[in-house]
Order: C-alpha cells, then sequence, then structure tokens
C-alpha cells in the first residue's frame, strides 16, 4: 500500500461532491431565477394583452408623472403608439402646455388625497372630433404598500354626455310646453302621487310646487264629486288607461270650478308603465252656458216654474214611481179664464204680472213634493203623487180655484180672474202621457163648458167626444171640395103681413158616413181650426149665386142672411173681397145681411170696425144673432150701426103672457124700434108665440111654426106659395 493512496473512492467522491455543491446550487439558482423571470413576463404579457383588450383607457405613470405604461386603447384614442407615449414630451406636446400643467396638477392631488381623482377633459382625439373623456388617477402602491406612481383610467363619456344633453334638452322642452300650455298640467307617478304641476296649476289652487306636491288632492275636490274621482282614477290605473272626467276643483279664491282632466299613462323607453301625464282645463265658464241653455231650455223665463219640456220628464218619473209603489197620481191641467181680455184691456205686462202672481198662488196650494209647470199662455200644469184616493185632489183642486178667484192687486188695479181645471187620473184614465194630457185637456174644456171657475174630472165620455172631434177635423178638410156642403134656407116672416121677405142661409153638412152633421156640432171645429173662413166664404159665394138665381129665374128679391163667425173676422183685414163678388152679380147690398153674434162686438178691434163700416158703406145690412145670451149691451147696436136684432130663442121658448121672457121680450123690441132697428123673433114654434110676438110690434118671425130650414128648390116653392098666398 502506497502512502498517498491512502483515500478511498468513497471519500473522493465524497469530496468531490463537496466541492461541486455550491456549484450545483449555483447552477439551480441561475436556472430557478431564469425560470421565474419567464413566469413572470409571461405574467406581464398577459396582463398587458389584458389591459391591451380593455374598452377603457389605462395607463401608469412614476411619480414624476412619466408614463411606465399605456394601454392599445388609449394608445388609438390618442393617435400615438405605445413607445411615443412612454416618452412624456410627446405627450405633452400633443396635449399642450395647458393640458399638461392640468395633467400634473391632477396627478398632485390624486397623489394628496385618499379616494382617486376624477377629473373630466375635453380633447381632440385621433379622429379630429372633441372628446368628452373622464379620467381617474389612483395611487400606485408597490408590495409594500410604497406609492411609486399613479394607475390612470380614461373613459370616453361623449355619448353618454350627448345622450344626458338630448335628455335634458327634452326635457326642457318638455317643461317649456307644459308651462306655456293653456292647460293645468300634472305628473304623477304609479302610486297616483302627483310629482309636478305647471305654474298655471299652481296659480290656479294658489300654492307653490313644494306646498302643492304636500297638499292632499281630496281636500280641494268638491264632496260630490269625489266618490266618482276615485271611481275613475281606481278604473284606470289598474288598467293603465287614459280616461277623462269632469270635476270641480277648488280655485285660491275658495270657489269650486269645473275642470275637465285628461289622463294619459307614462311609459318608460324600453314600457314600463310609470304613472300618469295630465291636462286639465278649467270648463266652468262651458258648464255655466250648459247650465243657462238647460235652464233656458227646461224652465219657463217668466214665471221660474218648469215648462212643458221639464214637465214631460217629471210626469214620466213620478209615474214610474207610481207604478212602483202602487199607488195613483193626479194630473191637474189649469186654465185661467178669459186672461186674454185681461191682457188685452190691460196690456201685457199686467198680464205678465197676473201670471207670475197666479204660478205663486198655485204653489202655495200644494205640497214640495207636487210637481208644478207652465205649459205656455195661461195653462199651467200640477202632477199630485202618491195618492191613496181623490179626496185630496179635490180638496187641492177646489183650494187653487178659490185662491185664483181671489182680486189680484197689480199696478194699483184689483184683477179678477178665475181658472177651470181638469183632472185625470193615472193609472186610471190612461198609462201614457200623451194620453195624460189629452185626458186633462178635455176635462178642463168640460169645466170651462160648464161654466168656468170649477173642475171636471175626465170621463171615458170626453174621450168619445175627442175622437169624433178628430174625426171631424179631419173630414171637415175635405168636405168643401168633395161638394158635401149644402145651404138650406129658413124663411124669416113680416109678422104683419105674413110675407116671407128674408131667409137665414144655414149650412148643412152630408157627411158619407155618419149622415147629416149639424152645424152645431161642426161650426165650433171649423172656427176653431181656422177652416171656417174658406167654409163660410163658400157660403157667402154660394147665397149670393142663389139670390141672383132666383132674381134672375123668378124676379123675386129676397133677402138672405148669412151668418158670420167672429174668427172669420179677426182673420180678415177687410170685407171688399165680398162686396165686389157681390158686384160682379149684379147685386145689391141689400140682397144680404150679414149675421153677427155679441162677442164678436165686445173684443172690437180696428180691423173689426172697418170691416163693419165697410159693410155699411155697401148697403150690406148687419144683424144682432142670438141677441140676449150673451153680454147684451144696447149700447152697441147703436155704436156699430145694427140694422135687425134677433131676439135668441131661448127668449120665445117661454113666451106665454105674463112670463119674464115677455117682459124682456117686450123691452128689447120696443128699446131696439127706439134705437132704430127691426127685432126678429128666432125659434117660433107656436101660434101662440107667433101672437105674442106679433102683438108686443116684434117686425120678424122665424121658426119651425112657418118652415123648418129647407134646402133651395123647396123654399123658392114656398115663397111662391106663400107670395101667392099673400097677394089673396
Ligand atoms: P143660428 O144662426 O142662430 O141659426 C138658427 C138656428 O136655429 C138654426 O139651427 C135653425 O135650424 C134653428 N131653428 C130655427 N127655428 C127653430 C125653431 O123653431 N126651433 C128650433 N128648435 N130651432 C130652430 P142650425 O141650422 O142647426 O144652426 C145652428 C147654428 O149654427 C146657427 O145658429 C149658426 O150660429 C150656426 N151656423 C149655421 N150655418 C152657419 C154658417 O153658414 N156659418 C156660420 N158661421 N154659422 C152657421
Ligand atoms: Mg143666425
Ligand atoms: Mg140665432
Amino acid at each position: 500500500m502506497t502512502p498517498y493512496l491512502d483515500i478511498s473512492y468513497a471519500e473522493v467522491f465524497k469530496y468531490l461532491l463537496l466541492a461541486l455543491t455550491p456549484l450545483l446550487l449555483c447552477a439551480y439558482w441561475i436556472y430557478s431565477l431564469k425560470k421565474s423571470e419567464k413566469a413572470r413576463k409571461d405574467s406581464e404579457l398577459k396582463l398587458h394583452a389584458i389591459l391591451d383588450s380593455a374598452p377603457i383607457g389605462i395607463w401608469l405613470t412614476d411619480l414624476e408623472g412619466n408614463f411606465t405604461f399605456v394601454n392599445q386603447t388609449y394608445c388609438d384614442a390618442i393617435g400615438l403608439i405605445q413607445k411615443q407615449l412612454i416618452d412624456t414630451s410627446s405627450l405633452m406636446a400633443l396635449i399642450g402646455q395647458m393640458k399638461k400643467d392640468n395633467c400634473l396638477a391632477s396627478n398632485q392631488a390624486c397623489l394628496r388625497q385618499n379616494e382617486p381623482y376624477i377629473g373630466h377633459e375635453s380633447i381632440i382625439l385621433k379622429d379630429g372630433k372633441l372628446h368628452d373623456l373622464e379620467i381617474t388617477k389612483t395611487k400606485l402602491l408597490d408590495s409594500s404598500g410604497e406609492v411609486v406612481g399613479i394607475i390612470g383610467i380614461l373613459v370616453d363619456i361623449t355619448e353618454r354626455k350627448q345622450a344626458e344633453l338630448k335628455l335634458k334638452q327634452s326635457e326642457a322642452h318638455f317643461r317649456f310646453i307644459a308651462e306655456s300650455a293653456q292647460a293645468l298640467i300634472w305628473v304623477a307617478d304609479t302610486q297616483m302621487q302627483y310629482t309636478w304641476f305647471n305654474k298655471m296649476w299652481l296659480d290656479f289652487t294658489g300654492r307653490s310646487l313644494e306646498q302643492e306636491l304636500e297638499h292632499n288632492w281630496v281636500e280641494s275636490v268638491h264632496p260630490d264629486d269625489l266618490q266618482n274621482c276615485k271611481d275613475c282614477f281606481a278604473s284606470h290605473f289598474e288598467q293603465q288607461q287614459a280616461f277623462t272626467m269632469e270635476y270641480r276643483l277648488k280655485h285660491r279664491d275658495g270657489t269650486y270650478h269645473w275642470i275637465l282632466d285628461n289622463g294619459t299613462p307614462r311609459f318608460s323607453l324600453g314600457g314600463k308603465f310609470e304613472g300618469y301625464i295630465g291636462s286639465s282645463f278649467d270648463i266652468t265658464e262651458r258648464k255655466k252656458d250648459e247650465g243657462i241653455i238647460w235652464k233656458q231650455a227646461n224652465y219657463d223665463e217668466l214665471t221660474g216654474l218648469p215648462n212643458r219640456r221639464m214637465f214631460q220628464d217629471r210626469l214620466e218619473l213620478e209615474m214610474a214611481k207610481s207604478h212602483r209603489e202602487k199607488c195613483s197620481l193626479a194630473l191637474l191641467f189649469i186654465d185661467l179664464d178669459r186672461f186674454k181680455a185681461v191682457n188685452d184691456t190691460l196690456g201685457h205686462e199686467v198680464g205678465d204680472l197676473l201670471l207670475i202672481e197666479a204660478s205663486k198662488r198655485i204653489i202655495s196650494c200644494v205640497r214640495e213634493t207636487d210637481a208644478i209647470a207652465r205649459l205656455g199662455g195661461d195653462e199651467f200644469t200640477v202632477i199630485l203623487s202618491g195618492l191613496h184616493d181623490t179626496l185630496n185632489t179635490e180638496r187641492i183642486t177646489g183650494l187653487i180655484i178659490k185662491k185664483l178667484s181671489q182680486p189680484f192687486n197689480l199696478v194699483e188695479q184689483e184683477v179678477y180672474i178665475t181658472a177651470s181645471i181638469g183632472i185625470t187620473l193615472f193609472p186610471n184614465d190612461g198609462e201614457s202621457i200623451s194620453q195624460l194630457l189629452k185626458n186633462a185637456d178635455q176635462a178642463m174644456y168640460r169645466a170651462k163648458k160648464l161654466g168656468r171657475n170649477r173642475f171636471s174630472y175626465f170621463t171615458p165620455a170626453m174621450q168619445d167626444t175627442a175622437q169624433k172631434y178628430l174625426q171631424i177635423l179631419t173630414d171637415l178638410r175635405s168636405a168643401i171640395a168633395e161638394q158635401q156642403f149644402q145651404l138650406h134656407y129658413q124663411p124669416i116672416v113680416d109678422l104683419t103681413t105674413g110675407q116671407i121677405l128674408k131667409a137665414e142661409a144655414l149650412i148643412r153638412w152630408y157627411h158619407p158616413s155618419m149622415g147629416l152633421i149639424s152645424p152645431a156640432d161642426f161650426i165650433p171645429i171649423a172656427e176653431e181650426s181656422g177652416l171656417i173662413i174658406e167654409i163660410g166664404d163658400w157660403v157667402f159665394k154660394n147665397a149670393a149665386q142663389q139670390a141672383k138665381y132666383w132674381l134672375d129665374t123668378y124676379g123675386l128679391t129676397i133677402q138672405i142672411s148669412i151668418n158670420k163667425s167672429p174668427v172669420q173676422f179677426q182673420s180678415s183685414e177687410d170685407s171688399t173681397n165680398w162686396i165686389k163678388y157681390l158686384n160682379s152679380l149684379g147685386l145689391l147690398g141689400e140682397n144680404i145681411v150679414i149675421e153677427i153674434t155679441e162677442g164678436l162686438l165686445m173684443e172690437t178691434t180696428e180691423s173689426i170696425v172697418r170691416q163693419l163700416l165697410q159693410f155699411r158703406d155697401a148697403h150690406i145690412p148687419v144683424s144682432m144673432d142670438d141677441f140676449g145670451t150673451g153680454y147684451s149691451s144696447l149700447a152697441y147696436l147703436n155704436k156699430f150701426d145694427i140694422d135687425f136684432l134677433k131676439i135668441d130663442r131661448s127668449f120665445t121658448r117661454n113666451l106665454s103672457p105674463d112670463s119674464s121672457d115677455m117682459v124682456l121680450s117686450e123691452a128689447i123690441i120696443v128699446m131696439a124700434h127706439k134705437l132704430g132697428l127691426k127685432v126678429i123673433a128666432e125659434g117660433i114654434e107656436t101660434e101662440e108665440q107667433h101672437q105674442l110676438l106679433k102683438a108686443a110690434d116684434c117686425d120678424y118671425g122665424q121658426g119651425y111654426l112657418f118652415s123648418r130650414p129647407i134646402p133651395a128648390d123647396e123654399f123658392i116653392k114656398l115663397l111662391i106659395q106663400n107670395n101667392d098666398s099673400v097677394a089673396n
């Protein structure tokens, strides 16, 4: 064994390993270092890639403001490449001194404060347009928490700013429109809480916007309209529907004004319901006008009572109520008697006062629940409802008649008037408004016929009369054209000689189905309808032609009396037509006599006087018919130049030597003679009447004793016979 090789191979390996270990560790360390550097670079690259692809600009600076990093978005916006930007001077050149100062100042601010710094800049970017940028700067800390720089974030808010601007503009527009509109505008949220009002609304309520928003709207709405409003809101809100309603809103002066409110639902751009917007209009004036129009349409201006229209509505309601409550109602038709005379003699003003006073008296007779109306002229109606017997009706009707008959003190004069009342009962007498009205009207006419100042109940017989009336009226219109009329002649005898010198022409109507209809039945209808004018002309012309025929054919002059009713005088201006007709036939005035009634002279007008004078001037005598039945006044006879006086049949009928009618007849004859009038006694049926009248010096007689009214051919035979017998 050699001394130099006293080391084992194992030891050699051990020492070798010891010597190499630091080298190996060093190599491993270098390897690890290289590996972590790569990882760091990889992660940095990854981070940069993420930052570059972010839609916002991001950069890092050191504490002096030098860029250490900028992302691609930032570079794209600015229009520089990253390398250029890292060179601070090129950025500063780009943004200018002013902005550079701002930039450095904001960096300082960021470093000073704890929170991020947020600032705004307007910069022209690569695209050449001015952009609004929002810049956020935050401190950059290292791992030990040391501030080493600034992280900057840049967001292009140009579009957002523009959208905001547009929104502001449109809001300003809306406000301008809302403020300048002539409407009260409000905005409400989804809970129907008001959120805004325009100036006009605030002017209306007299509150500021804040006060109005605090105010409970319920207190401003008229209590009567509140429920309506709530119902309207409720029903439309749920469905998010537009609504229109009218209600009364309290004005700043404390009065309520009528408002027409239009509410429209509001939706966001995304279609979300956001509440309502409404425009309201003050329609108080329109409502007032409507009210006035309604009042004019439903109330009588003079008395303030409901008019015909309103009355019909009320009657309909009352009828329905009676039906439900199983009771009856009475309809009273009140007509003032001879009201026309008051109007004519005292003037329309007094007439109006009388109507006002009369309406008050009627009101005082009925309960508050009873309805009174003025149908027009002197006609009033009363509806007495809730009746269980007729006793009350009679009591009230009697009271109305009594109150109206008491004197009226009008413009310092006492005026007397009475009333006639027709009563009809629902449902007994009729079940329709028109039927009840007709009934009450007929019953009222009945009361008038019975002597006025009384009431009369409707009876079915009146209905028959009314129907007959209507039938006659309809048929009368065609009677002339269809030649259904004929004239009969009744002789008028000279009581001294017994000679027939005159005849009264009396009309006869041969109705095709009803047979002979008495003039007493159709003349009043002809008078009321005005048909008497046409019929009267027909009578006159026929009678004149007949006189002419007898003159020409037999050489006999017979004086024919023609009845002319007051209506004929009233509707005509003069009598020249008839006179001309007589002349055209070559007849004299004396061939005709006009019979008038006392009623005509009671209400004389200028025209009536003129017509009477025209007859006198044409030598046509005038005869006063039915003397003693009306307001007989001998003064009239004198005043109007009357030639004959016909004592009415009602006197002749009861003549006996000592009767009062005898005394009256004698008196009339004496007085008439004194006034230069000749007297004709009507209705002589007996020889006794004949003799008594003759003895009383009556000039002429007419009656069945001598002859009934007979057709023309029979009359001429009678006349010739009479002439012969008188001659013998
Ligand atoms: P009046 O003008 O008073 O005519 C006389 C009426 O008495 C006639 O009735 C005649 O028939 C009737 N009379 C004549 N003598 C007697 C008698 O002795 N006893 C009875 N009980 N009656 C007698 P009449 O023809 O029915 O006419 C009725 C009324 O109708 C007339 O009354 C007259 O007011 C009216 N009247 C008739 N014809 C016309 C006409 O053409 N025009 C107008 N406006 N009225 C007429
Ligand atoms: Mg007559
Ligand atoms: Mg007569």
